[in-house]
C-alpha cells in the first residue's frame, strides 16, 4: 500500500509546479526537536496554559522563559534532516511556490529553502531567533539578552522581552495568514508534512487548497482529523518517506 501511495504521490509532484508545502512540528522531530503533542512531547512536561500562554506571560514571564531556554538550546543544536533537505531540493527543481510552516525552528531556511528560487516562507507562529520588547518594540539578539543569571530579561523601558514566537492567545503576525491563504488558493498541490492539524487557523489551509482544486498529499506518523481531504496519505516518518519519494523522482528523470 505504501509503495502504491508513494508512486501516486510522486506522480502528483511530477505533474505539479505550484506546490505549497505546509509543515508542522513533526517534520523536525527527526532533527531532535520534540513536537508538542506526541508522547514525550513538550506539552507532556510543560502545561501550555501556563508555559505558552500570552496572558500568563504578561503576568509572569518566568515559566515561559524556563521552557524557552530548553527549546532555544535544542533548536540551536538541531540540523535539517532529509525531509527539510528534500523540500529545498524540490524548490531547486522549480516545483515549489511557497512554504508555510507552523515551526519556529528555522530549519527550512537552514536547509537552503527560500534561497534557490526565492520562494516565500510564511512562518505562521514566528521565529525563535528574534527577540523584542513587548512594550516599546526594541529588538534584541540572544547574545545581548545575557540571561544566564536572571529569571527573565527586561527591556530598558521596563517591558518584558520575548522571542517573536506566537503564544496561545496572541494574534498571528500581520499579513502572514493572508499571504498563506493567497498561496494555497493558487496551489496545484498542497503537501502537508508532520502536523496534527489541530491548531487553528493554520488547519483551515488544507481546505482552502482543496476548494481551489489542488491535489493534497499528507505525510504524517499518525492520522489527522482531516485525512478525508487527502488524495494520498503517506503514513510514517517524514525523513524516510521523502528519501523514497526523491529516489522515485530521480529514477523517473533518468
Ligand atoms: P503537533 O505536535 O500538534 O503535531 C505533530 C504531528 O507530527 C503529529 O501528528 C505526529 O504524529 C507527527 N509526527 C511526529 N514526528 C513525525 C515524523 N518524524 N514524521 C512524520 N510525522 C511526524 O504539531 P503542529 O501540528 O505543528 O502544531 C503544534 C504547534 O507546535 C505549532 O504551533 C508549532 O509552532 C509548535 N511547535 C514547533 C516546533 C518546531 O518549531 N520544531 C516544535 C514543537 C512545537
Amino acid at each position: 500500500m505504501i509503495k502504491e501511495n508513494l508512486r501516486k504521490a510522486a506522480d502528483i509532484i511530477k505533474n505539479s509546479n505550484k506546490i505549497v508545502v505546509f509543515t508542522g512540528a513533526g517534520i523536525s522531530t527527526e532533527s531532535g526537536i520534540a513536537d508538542f503533542r506526541s508522547e514525550g512531547g513538550l506539552w507532556t512536561r510543560y502545561d501550555p496554559s501556563i508555559f505558552a500562554n500570552y496572558h500568563y506571560f504578561l503576568r509572569d514571564p518566568e515559566p515561559f522563559w524556563t521552557m524557552h531556554r530548553e527549546v532555544e538550546h535544542l533548536m540551536d543544536k538541531a540540523e535539517p534532516n532529509p525531509a527539510h533537505k528534500a523540500i529545498a531540493e524540490l524548490e531547486k527543481m522549480g516545483k515549489i511556490k511557497a512554504i508555510i510552516t507552523q515551526n519556529i525552528d528555522m530549519l527550512h531556511q537552514r536547509a537552503g529553502s527560500g534561497s534557490f528560487k526565492r520562494i516565500p516562507i510564511f512562518e505562521l507562529h514566528g521565529t525563535y531567533r528574534v527577540y523584542h520588547c513587548i512594550k516599546c518594540g526594541k529588538e534584541y539578539s540572544y547574545g545581548e539578552l545575557n540571561i544566564k543569571n536572571i529569571n527573565y530579561p527586561i527591556c530598558k523601558c521596563n517591558g518584558f522581552i520575548k522571542p517573536k514566537v506566537i503564544l496561545f492567545g496572541e494574534s498571528l503576525p500581520e499579513g502572514i495568514l493572508e499571504g498563506a491563504i493567497a498561496n494555497c488558493s493558487l496551489a496545484d498541490c498542497f503537501l502537508m508534512v508532520g502536523s496534527s492539524l489541530l491548531v487553528t487557523p493554520a488547519n483551515f489551509l488544507p481546505q482552502v487548497a482543496k476548494k481551489s482544486g489542488a491535489k493534497l498529499i499528507f505525510i504524517n506518523k499518525e492520522h489527522t482529523p482531516m485525512d478525508d481531504l487527502a488524495d494520498v496519505f503517506l503514513k510514517g516518518m517524514a525523513g524516510e518517506i521523502f528519501t523514497r519519494l526523491m529516489d522515485l523522482l530521480k529514477e523517473d528523470s533518468q
